[in-house]
């Protein structure tokens, strides 16, 4: 007798090969046990798919539950499930929860959330997944070592240069962090703890991740003008490590760099050609959710942020910072205030409009907005092109990410916008790709499972294969569509009927069961 039964559905089993099949798939002891035709079995449980895809659950490689501390305030992760995601992978943009080699690595989360009173009880790698292990976990759940938080743990709250020593000691700490069962190595070169590291540095690290046969993350140092830099960078630093390599959450921000668009996907694709294993991953929206300090030039906060925030309140610098706004002439007349938890009468208001009842200009506007709230601030910007948005989609070298965390859909007490993305990513994509047939749904749902479990090296997930893990996603491909905007974000989507996980029921009639059925997972070579 099989524990579940889906039977009537079309299976798209996450290869991007195989059209859609009529298979019915039999589930047992949390595995895909059986894949044909089923009739006359007897199971537990049946669902009936008819008219809907049965996909393997999505994956979603680039995901900040971890940094943004929704993982332990809401370890159900409503937001990812309903959204048809089984796993998460966390640690991105250099900053993991773990290893710690100091109190001060947990700093590098600071940027999305505050680690004042927050509890923490672990140190290495294997403590802190022992840790997450005795959370109620409503997806799965793995992660990717930060460089930034092992960085600044040895370094300090300082920015320089790493010496060989130092260097030496960075390198045992990543090493017993993959022993543990680190996922890979991630890097955030725009932010100020790491935007002093040299391209050596790097390699040099990158190379422990290859050896472990691990991949490598890297938020790019520049996503405007200088993207094109940027891009040459990681396509040099995977080369030299010969490192399964994604750049996360690609895009060009600023209409006066979106004529950048032809060159960046050109060198991409060349450099894939040429065998470097560089891919990507973008999340379907042209709105992007950032920190507001990393508008400013870089040498106003490569002091760290107790420097920067010291630059903030003396006039004269603050003069020079402004006047340095105005002659890099971005544009900031989109940005709109998401997350100030000191300020809260802030959120939703445009800097326009800040700067209006200040009777400031823009640029002053956005500097006060960071010396009253000391810089902790997240906005939105609506900075991406339409066109290029669509073609970073459907291009074969990306993957679909949210780059968002999980959230709980109701109980919510905060005034914080979050970034629809968080609740509507994966629906949003498939809605798009599918009804504009910009794809085949066997090359959609590629890009969200099998292209994710690929890149991340899992070998037991992504696909709707005999022997898998019983992670699987029923949606309707008809009716599936996004409902959360940037002004009423915390909205599920509509078109996910049913999603299992680890063979339990883990979402059904539009809500998250309360099973939770998710896993820690640990790399293994
Ligand atoms: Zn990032």
């Amino acid at each position: 007798m099989l524990d579940l039964l889906i039977k009537n559905g079309k299976v798209v089993d996450g290869t991007g090969k195989n059209k859609p099949q009529d298979l019915d798939v039999g589930v047992k002891n949390g595995e895909i046990s059986e894949l044909g035709n089923l009739k006359g079995a007897r199971a537990k449980k049946v669902i009936d798919a008819n008219g809907l895809l049965v996909s393997p659950g999505f994956i979603d490689a680039q995901n900040h539950s971890d940094a943004y501390w929704t993982l332990f305030d809401y370890p159900g992760q409503e937001s990812m499930i309903s959204q048809g995601i089984t796993t998460i992978a966390l640690g991105n943009c250099g900053a993991s929860l773990a290893p710690l080699p100091s109190l001060e690595s947990f700093k590098s989360i600071q940027k999305w959330h505050s680690p004042e009173g927050e509890n923490i009880n672990w140190t290495y790698f294997e403590e802190y997944l022992a840790e997450l292990s005795k959370l109620k976990l409503g997806v799965n759940i793995l992660s990717l070592a930060g460089h930034s938080t092992i960085r600044r743990g040895l370094l300090g709250d300082v920015v320089r240069k790493i010496s060989d020593n130092e260097l030496e000691v960075l390198e045992r700490v990543l090493i017993s962090a993959m022993k543990a069962g680190a996922f890979g190595l991630s890097y955030g070169l725009v932010y100020a703890h790491e935007y002093d590291s040299s391209t050596d540095e790097v390699v040099r690290l990158a190379k422990i991740a290859t050896k472990f046969n691990r991949p490598i993350s890297i938020h790019l140092r520049n996503e405007a003008k200088g993207i094109l830099d940027s891009i040459s960078e990681v396509i040099n630093i995977s080369g030299k490590a010969r490192a399964r390599t994604k750049i996360s959450h690609l895009k060009i921000r600023d209409a006066k760099n979106w004529g950048l668009f032809e060159q960046v996907l050109k060198s991409l694709e060349l450099a894939y050609r040429q065998g470097v294993d560089v891919r990507y991953d973008v999340y379907p929206y042209t709105t992007s959710w950032s920190i507001l300090y990393t508008y400013l030039p870089k040498w106003v906060y490569q002091g760290g942020k107790v420097e920067l925030n010291k630059k903030l309140q003396e006039p004269f610098q603050k003069n020079k910072i402004i006047e340095a706004l105005r002659e890099e002439t971005q544009d900031f007349s989109k940005i709109i205030i998401a997350t100030a938890t000191s300020a809260p009468h802030l959120i939703g208001k445009s800097l326009v409009q800040i700067a209006g009842s200040q009777g400031v200009t823009v640029e002053e506007a956005l500097v006060n907005v960071l010396e009253s709230t000391e810089s902790e601030v997240v906005v939105f910007d609506e900075n991406i092109d339409k066109n290029h948005l669509e073609e970073f989609l459907k291009h074969p070298l990306g993957m679909i990410s949210t780059n968002g965390a999980g959230f709980s859909v109701r109980n919510l007490f905060t005034k914080n916008l979050v970034h629809p993305r968080c609740f509507g990513a994966m629906p949003r994509f498939l809605s798009m790709s599918l009804k504009n047939k910009w794809l085949t749904p066997e090359k959609a749902v590629y890009k969200i499972t099998g292209m994710p479990a690929e890149y991340l090296g899992l070998k037991d997930r992504g696909f709707l294969k005999k022997g898998k893990k019983a992670d699987i996603t029923v949606f309707d491909p008809k009716n599936i569509q996004d409902l959360a905007t940037v002004d009423n974000p915390y909205q599920p989507s509509l078109g996910i009927e049913e999603v299992i996980l680890n063979g339990e029921m883990a979402f059904e009639n539009g809500v998250a069961t309360a099973e939770k059925s998710g896993k820690v997972l640990k790399a293994r070579s």
